[in-house]
């Protein structure tokens, strides 16, 4: 079964509101085993609405709109379905006194508009909204030469339109379903390589029509395995999806640090803690990325123990008590520059290891040199830097070059567990 979600207000189109329904109400669908194949975002425009309506209905089984049943002119959801089904508008008892209940709680005269709310295409079932004056619209539109289309229009407050989903929507759905399925998830996250290099390492698993399906994504350089799976239950998807989770490891070995929510500096501290070490940070160009994303972390403090943030070279080495000759754009002055800050962090701060990058981004150094990327990390048995070039979108350098940091300790941690 495949559904459809229509989101309807100027609001929308206008760009004045996010759609965040049709967001919630595919992963909602998704958990019930329907998969989502178009959302349409369409303004209060009834020829618009009417287009948008017939075509959903000819592609999909189930059809869910919000917004557009408010009482004013521009509310014009209960004339497109009526429409859609070649009916009349039917006045219904019940939603009046429902309505008019709301307006007498809140010590309101009901305005003669909100009349409108209790009218439904003739044929139609009432959606309850217990909390708010638009209920929804449940119709079956009949399509040519095959079953009908389930339409269930909700208003577009998104507060009313999950209730409204988890009291009558969500398991009517469930109800269509010939036997009860669910979907999950699991994200395997990686970081290292771009995403284009890391599929190729695996073999075919992105193929559409896949089962159980891998959907790639990026963030930040941060590459997302995401595995999808049905069954009757949380243990039969489970099951599913394991035996495609162990070749994602086997093909990525140390490429891997975590699952579901997990990011580089939770596998870090976790490293950390496996081992009882402790770490202080330097960071140069990254504003305090990385010591802000260790110090989220619950456990954090008795792990990372200290951390100092500079604005320049000049200053990262003042920082280290080093001599602070003239920086050129020269790439052993920022090895030495960016050695000196994690050595200094880990004598400071009397860490096992001192970790410090050093981002140095177009905007510090004149144009003649190209920007770069050093990382240096300290422990007792010495320094050791990478350099890197440090090109990309400036949103994206500082918490990649933040992410390099933590994956070169992560590596360096793996080894010695
Ligand atoms: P309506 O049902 O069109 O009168 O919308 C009522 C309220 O819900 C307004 O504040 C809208 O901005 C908000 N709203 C409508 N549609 C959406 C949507 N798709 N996502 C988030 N908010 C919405
Ligand atoms: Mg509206």
């Amino acid at each position: 079964m495949r559904a459809e979600i229509i989101s309807i207000g100027d609001e929308l189109t206008s760009g004045q509101r996010l759609d965040t329904n049709s967001q919630w109400l595919s992963q909602r669908l998704g958990e019930l085993g329907v998969e989502t194949g178009y959302h349409t975002t369409v303004a209060d425009d009834l020829e618009a609405n009417t287009r948008v309506f017939r075509e959903a209905v000819d592609r999909a089984d189930i059809v869910i709109s919000t917004g557009g049943l408010g009482p004013t002119a521009d509310d014009l959801t209960r004339d497109v379905l009526a429409a859609a089904v070649g009916k009349p508008l039917v006045f219904d008892e019940a939603a009046l006194r429902h309505i008019e209940g709301l307006f007498a709680r809140r010590a309101r005269a009901m305005p003669e508009r909100n009349k409108v709310q209790a009218y439904f295409p003739e044929g139609s079932r009432v959606i309850p909204n217990p909390q708010g004056t638009a209920p929804g619209i449940d119709i079956d539109v009949p399509r040519p030469d095959r079953g009908p289309s389930r339409v269930f229009a909700l208003p577009g407050v998104p507060a009313e339109m999950k209730e409204m989903w988890s009291a009558t929507v969500g398991p009517a759905i469930q109800a269509m379903q010939p036997e009860p399925r669910i979907i999950r998830h699991r994200r395997i996250k990686c970081f290292g390589v771009g995403e284009s290099d890391l599929e190729q390492m695996l073999p075919d698993l992105i193929r559409r029509g896949r089962v159980p399906s891998v959907g790639i994504t990026v963030h930040e350089a941060t590459i997302t395995l995401r595995i999808t799976a049905a069954g009757r239950d949380e243990a039969e998807c489970r099951a599913a999806m394991e035996p495609t989770a162990q070749t994602i490891y086997e093909c990525l070995g140390e490429l891997v640090f975590g699952e579901e929510d997990d990011e580089l500096q939770d596998a870090v501290v976790r490293l950390l803690a496996r081992r009882d070490l402790t770490l202080a940070v330097g960071e140069w160009g990254t504003a305090g990325l990385l010591t802000e994303w260790l110090h989220e972390l619950p456990d954090a403090e008795r792990y990372v123990v200290g951390a100092t943030v500079v604005a320049s070279g000049k200053a990262a080495l003042h920082a280290a008590d080093a001599e602070a000759d003239v920086l050129t754009g020269d790439d052993a002055v920022y090895t030495r520059t960016t050695s000196e800050l994690a050595s200094a962090m880990r004598t400071r701060f009397r860490a096992d290891i001192g970790l410090a990058v050093g981002g140095v981004s177009a905007a510090v150094v004149d144009g003649s040199d190209p920007p770069r990327l050093t990382i240096a990390l300290a422990t007792r048995d010495g320094v050791q830097a990478r350099t890197a070039p440090y090109t990309g979108h400036s949103a994206i350098l500082k918490p990649r070059a933040a992410k390099q940091a933590l994956n070169l300790l992560r590596l360096e941690l793996l080894k010695t567990v």
